[in-house]
């Protein structure tokens, strides 16, 4: 089967096919830079992260573009707060978005255009979409007459005569009533406000609008026709029927062959949304829990479903991390004890390795069904499991009851899946060496050659041993082990009754 997508244009899941084989060209609208992105921002770009990262996979060379959008009332406003400028409060919070973003492991884009580094393509479009009777200038502002593009209303499905008057998205309705010729006309130019940022224009010193921007910034990087523009699935109306009406206008050709939109996030059953003060920043919530068991909470739901986020399913997300990462120790525990080198992650990218076909499958098959993540994601736990009770088997038996040959493969494919959702694969890079009496342990650096992790027998061992210690009160030596054992991913918890449990980190 292709990869089919559903296709919010048509309405209808499609096959794929790009304008030029082999090449994808995509735009997904980014944030606009006044505050650190929520966590609805962060599955937008988590979801289309993972497109490109699949579409790289099947082999197509992928154009990806995201933009910051840095002019704006809200960063104006937040300017004004703070005493600073528009662009200090926009660099801010593009800086910030690379931290965040990095954190979640999100690739870079090919290019990250900026609205006020744009402003010759918004008014050579505005331009053009005057002398084609798209626009008309009013008062030093600039509005898109609506009604004059028959196929206003095609991406949302919304008609015209339906729309509530003047649903613009950010202009600001009031103001600009009494000088639109349709309460759905919206604004591709503002005329500039005093102590506001702003450029010449032909239709006086203003402002872009928030729609044309995107219009611009695309076709700048992207060319008139691009394969996919996608975004979280508020953008659909206005934002993307405007650009489509922006783009088409001008061009007379479809602005993009796919439209994407995933769903929201809701917050404890409810829409998440700055009325309600349900907003969660990403910045706060990686604080508390590792980026890859967000990534993992993100990717647990195919993309256009809404997703709850409670603190329930992030836990239970932190868990599935860790069971993947426990299947990662393989590689050391087989290098260990085996005298077998599998590929590490980093040489994985570089060199085609063999894999188990059959696991690519059916990964294959989920992500061709319009980015099945859940399912894709549950081959790469089945391939966990076996490695987990391989590795155990070895630990324990000195061998693994499956060929080796089928091991490796099925390790290169863990590796090379985990690597299609962006799950970040950076082995441990401290490997401890086990000296065959329990308590003695060695950790060396990145150059050890002989490697094991403990197992449940020998932390049971070391936690009899500390119980022990405590009992005689040698707190030195209580505290030694928790030492060690903290260093190999295990943690004690000592209950009032007594009793120490552990569990791996
Ligand atoms: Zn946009």
């Amino acid at each position: 089967m292709p990869l089919t997508l559903y296709n919010t244009l048509t309405r209808r899941k499609e096959p794929f096919a790009p304008i030029e084989p082999g090449k994808v060209r995509m735009y997904v609208c980014g944030i606009t830079a006044y505050n650190y992105f929520h966590v609805g921002n962060a599955r937008v770009f988590v979801i289309f992260d993972v497109v490109r990262r699949y579409l790289q996979w099947l082999g197509y060379e992928v154009r990806y573009v995201q933009n910051f959008t840095d002019i704006d009332d809200k960063i104006l406003n937040r300017a004004v707060a703070d005493g600073t400028t528009m662009q200090a409060i926009a660099d801010r919070f593009i800086a910030a978005y690379f931290e965040d973003a990095d954190r979640l492991n999100i690739l870079r884009a090919d290019a990250y255009p900026r609205a006020t580094h744009t402003i010759d393509g918004i008014q050579r479009l505005i331009h053009e979409l005057e002398q084609r009777q798209y626009a008309y200038a009013a008062d030093g502002d600039v509005y898109y007459a609506v009604r004059q593009f028959p196929e206003y209303g095609k991406l949302s499905g919304r008609k015209l005569d339906e729309m509530q008057a003047g649903a613009s998205g950010r202009v600001d309705v009031e103001e600009d009533a009494d000088k639109k010729k349709d309460p759905a006309d919206f604004a591709l130019w503002k005329a500039a406000k005093p102590g506001e940022p702003s450029w010449e224009s032909p239709w006086g010193n203003g402002r872009p609008g928030w729609h044309v921007e995107c219009s611009a910034m695309v076709r700048d990087e992207l060319g008139e026709l691009i394969d996919i523009h996608a975004g979280g699935m508020d953008l659909t109306f206005p934002h993307h029927e405007n650009e489509i009406a922006q783009s088409e206008a001008v061009t007379g050709k479809p602005l993009a062959r796919y439209w994407l939109h995933n769903g929201f996030i809701n917050m404890d059953g409810e829409k998440m949304s700055k009325s309600l003060g349900n907003f969660r920043l990403t910045r706060d919530l990686l604080a508390k829990y590792d980026p890859m068991a967000f990534r993992l909470f993100v990717l647990q739901a195919q993309y256009r479903k809404p997703i709850d986020f409670t603190s329930d399913a992030l836990e239970a997300a932190e868990n599935g991390w860790k069971t993947l990462k426990e299947a990662l120790q393989f590689e050391m525990q087989f290098a260990a004890l085996s005298g077998w080198s599998p590929v590490n992650a980093t040489e994985l990218s570089q060199k085609s390795v063999e894999l188990d076909q059959e696991a690519v499958d059916r990964f294959n098959e989920a992500m061709d069904d319009d980015f099945n993540t859940p399912i894709a994601l549950s081959v790469i736990f089945e391939l966990a499991k076996t490695l987990t009770r391989e590795g155990n088997q070895l630990v324990h038996q000195g061998k693994p009851d499956l060929p080796i040959a089928q091991l490796q493969r099925q390790w290169q494919t863990f590796i090379s899946l985990l690597k299609v959702l962006g799950l970040d694969v950076q082995q441990p890079s401290r490997f401890v060496v086990r000296t065959g009496q329990p308590g003695l342990l060695e950790i060396f650096g990145d150059g050890g050659t002989f490697a094991v992790g403990l197992t449940d027998a020998e932390v049971d061992a070391l936690v009899q041993q500390r119980q022990e210690a405590r009992q005689a009160k040698n707190w030195a030596e209580s505290d030694r082990i928790r030492n060690e054992l903290q260093a190999q991913g295990v943690t004690l918890i000592d209950h009032k009754d007594g009793v120490t449990r552990w569990h791996r980190n």
